[in-house]
């Protein structure tokens, strides 16, 4: 079904691409807008865990559950808890029937792009701000000049939005949590001791105020996660000087003194690619007063703390939900506003447990920790209702 209208799409991330292929398998066509350069232009992270509820169920839509079942880690799914000295705490899950699979970032948003007609992507296109025009339609702008004008505007475009500002006025804001992510290559043949602690999946370690986390890629890829808690500016202070990654790797070190050496193996091991994440969050809650013509999803509605794992697979449900409103019901104002109600509802609560998993770089954060893994161990031991 075309239906005439303009779908403009700022955003080419797992959620925008979403939108833009279950919209394409009902005859709708959009336009996506990307900064990146073109699909290889920038590593795309590590991996993702995707849910039976809400990520899978996008992939269904998209009818692309066959391509994703080739690549997806059915037996990554377990997640091993050790404290500081290094002792096992808690071991869940590692079922390779579980509801979670793994697949590399990389691999899922090839998936999505590959199902997409190459026209609906414009890559090297930074949308600066998105106008409205007298007659109800928007215009999207980007560096040089108008990118287009559209009957619906999609902000797609993860936490820092240029579409937000149609609809809110609220901005992230740093939760007082650093992340510092490395990546080790190779794991298996070149640091096999590092390879016995994480043979499958996940890796968690608590201690005081301190976390790391430690997830498996294909390939034999290991990405690391450290967690403290500093000040934004942390990184202006000069404790970690990026420009050497060995003084940077000891500066790490140094912060997590006291914990077993083979802990610190994670740090010892990894390549030269280090990078900070602040980790920041919308208001719990976050909403708006619908606007016609105009809506976000994902990470530009509600960007929270990656701790339970939750943020993409908000976003291919926003999208999913949002591309079959839109292909069923021709009133596109009605359809959005109910889209909205209801992605509210679900994002506050997944925010509010994303915030409370906060705790996991905290004084209290071991206890806090193993409930948290008991909870998800009864969960999963529980009959179905
Ligand atoms: C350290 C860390 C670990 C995480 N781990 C997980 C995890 O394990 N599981 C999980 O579900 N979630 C995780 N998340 C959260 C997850 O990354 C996001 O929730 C998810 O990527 C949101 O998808 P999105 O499509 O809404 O936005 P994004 O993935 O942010 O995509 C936005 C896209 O828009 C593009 N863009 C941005 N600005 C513009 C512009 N002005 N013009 C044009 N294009 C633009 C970007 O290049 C990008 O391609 C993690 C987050 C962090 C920080």
């Amino acid at each position: 079904m075309q239906t005439g209208k303009r779908i403009g799409i700022v955003g080419g991330g797992p959620g925008g691409l979403t939108l833009a292929r279950i919209l394409a398998t009902r005859g709708i066509g959009s336009t996506v807008f990307e900064l990146d350069e073109h699909r290889l232009s920038r590593p795309q992270g590590g991996s993702l865990d995707l849910h039976e509820d809400s990520a899978l169920v996008a992939l269904r839509h998209a009818g692309l559950e066959d391509g994703f079942k080739v690549l997806a880690r059915y037996d990554d799914q377990g997640d091993a808890l050790y404290d500081h000295l290094g002792a096992l705490r808690f071991q869940l899950g590692g079922d390779p029937s579980g509801g979670r699979p793994e697949i590399d970032r990389e691999q899922l948003r090839t998936l999505l792009l590959d199902s997409l007609p190459p026209e609906t992507i414009r890559w090297g296109s930074k949308v600066r701000a998105v106008e409205p025009l007298s007659d109800g339609r928007y215009r999207v702008a980007g560096e040089h000049g108008s990118l287009g004008e559209f009957d619906l505007v999609v902000g797609a475009d993860g936490a820092w939005s240029k579409v937000r500002p149609l609809v809110s006025s609220e901005e992230p804001r740093y939760t007082g949590v650093m992340f510092v992510e490395l990546s080790i290559d190779d794991v298996d043949a070149r640091h096999p001791d590092v390879a016995a602690l994480i043979p499958r999946g996940k890796v968690s370690v608590v201690g005081d105020c301190l976390g790391l986390i430690a997830q498996r890629s294909s390939n034999a890829h290991v990405r690391v996660y450290l967690m403290f808690r500093v000040a934004e500016d942390w990184l202006r202070h000069g404790e970690v000087d990026l420009s050497s990654p060995e003084r940077a790797r000891a500066a790490l070190k140094a912060r997590f003194t006291g914990w077993a050496p083979s802990l610190l193996r994670f740090i010892d091991v990894s390549n030269d690619t280090i990078v900070p994440r602040p980790i920041i969050a919308l208001p719990v809650g976050h909403r708006w007063t619908h606007r016609p013509g105009v809506t976000l999803l994902g990470d530009a509605a509600h960007v929270m703390p990656p701790f339970s794992g939750e943020g993409v697979n908000m976003a291919m449900l926003d999208a999913a939900e949002l591309a079959l409103g839109l292909s069923e019901d021709s009133d596109w104002i009605r359809t959005v506003a109910a889209y909205e109600a209801r992605m509210f509802t679900r994002a506050a609560e997944a925010a509010a447990g994303a915030m409370e998993g906060l705790d996991f770089v905290s004084e209290h954060a071991l206890a806090h920790t193993l409930e948290h893994f008991e909870a998800i161990q009864r969960m999963a031991g529980a009959p179905h209702p």
